[in-house]
């Protein structure tokens, strides 16, 4: 399969990127990515001089650009977006561009080709919003709470209706909260590793019951590459892995992993519009598709922490004071 991944130098492409080509030595990637924030070339260096792999600079609101490369290939993944809430809070000019008009351009692209392509959105439980209690099925009402998930949310819909009116081989993932290698120090799981590690305070929103459901990013992939060969044209699939916690369990967790006291942490104002409780229900894709997660959330916790403990040449540069503060969406 001749693949394009959109957003391949961020935090899910790679893993993406890596987890296809050692799994499947026929396929081949072209990675599109503007290297905007969150992208870093790093994360994909070893595989620059390897034939089945191809790296183009690129921005997927381009339309002759995303027309000649989608010619070329069979599917797209798209991971590309702004993803950073606190910073669709700020400024949320550059998440209407990229999550939205960046969609469009890719869908416009697949529908001129006039090719059998299947196109794979990667999408977000944050669409749906709160959930104080159940779970959300993929037919549950959208309500997105911040500029960011209202773009992803807008950028599904646009996809829902390309495969109805064009008849596109369209299918959503929406998965819940990632973690692993290669995440941005500025989300909660490294940015809580990263301060306790320099014995800085680990600042916790609100009160920490924030309550979000965490997969390991091997087991987000691992299902998308599942969506790509068998998911039916048209279908979303949540994909969640039932590990619902606190955020100040979560944080306790790290702390206790890099043997840390508890009083480390300092209780910060919560950030506007912050969502009480994710929940997705995941019953569709492991009775369909068969998959399940392979991880539980301890084991990949240890191993995430443990990666960052030997990637400090990794982060050192990216953890900057802007990228570790407290309360991000104040930076501007
Ligand atoms: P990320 O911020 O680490 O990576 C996004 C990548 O997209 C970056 O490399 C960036 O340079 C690139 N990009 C942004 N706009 C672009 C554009 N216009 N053209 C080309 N490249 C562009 O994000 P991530 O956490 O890896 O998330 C990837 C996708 O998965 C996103 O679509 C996100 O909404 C979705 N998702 C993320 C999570 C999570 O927990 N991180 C959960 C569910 C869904």
């Amino acid at each position: 399969m001749h693949l394009l991944v959109t957003g391949g130098l961020g935090f899910i492409g790679c893993n993406f990127v890596k987890h296809v080509l050692s799994k499947d030595p026929e396929a081949s990637i072209v990675n599109i990515d503007k290297i905007g924030l969150g992208a870093n070339p790093e994360n994909l260096r070893e595989l620059e001089k390897k034939e089945n792999y191809l790296f183009i600079k690129g921005d997927i609101t381009n339309p002759k650009a995303m027309g000649k490369i989608i010619s070329e290939v069979d599917a797209v993944v798209n991971f590309a977006a702004e993803t950073h809430v606190d910073r669709s809070i700020s400024d949320p000019s550059p998440f209407i561009k990229s999550n939205i008009l960046g969609t469009f351009t890719l869908l416009e692209a697949v529908r001129k080709s006039k090719k059998d392509i299947k196109y794979l959105q990667v999408s977000t439980d944050e669409i749906y919003g709160d959930r104080l209690h159940g779970s959300s099925s993929e037919l549950d009402r959208l309500s997105p709470s911040n500029p960011y998930s209202a773009t992803k949310a807008s950028a599904d819909m646009l996809c829902l209706a390309y495969h109805r009116t064009y008849r596109l081989d369209v299918n959503i993932t929406r998965c819940t909260n990632n973690f692993g290698p290669y995440q941005f120090p500025e989300k909660l799981i490294p940015k809580t590793i990263i301060r306790a590690f320099r014995n800085l305070p680990v600042p916790v929103y609100g009160a920490g019951a924030n309550i979000r459901d965490w997969i390991y990013v091997l087991d987000h992939c691992e299902a998308i590459s599942l969506v790509l060969g068998k998911g039916k044209p048209g279908e979303i699939y949540n994909i969640s892995s039932g590990n619902e916690f606190p955020n100040i369990t979560v944080v306790k967790e790290i702390l206790k992993l890099l043997d840390k006291p508890e009083d480390m942490m300092e209780l910060v104002e919560d950030r506007p519009g912050h969502d009480v409780r994710y929940s997705l229900d995941s019953s569709k894709i492991r009775s369909e598709l068969g998959w399940k997660p392979s991880h539980t959330f301890i084991s990949a916790l240890r191993e995430t922490v443990k990666w960052y403990i030997k990637n400090e040449a990794w982060w050192k540069p990216l953890a900057t004071e802007k990228v570790l503060h407290p309360a991000p969406w104040k930076t501007g």
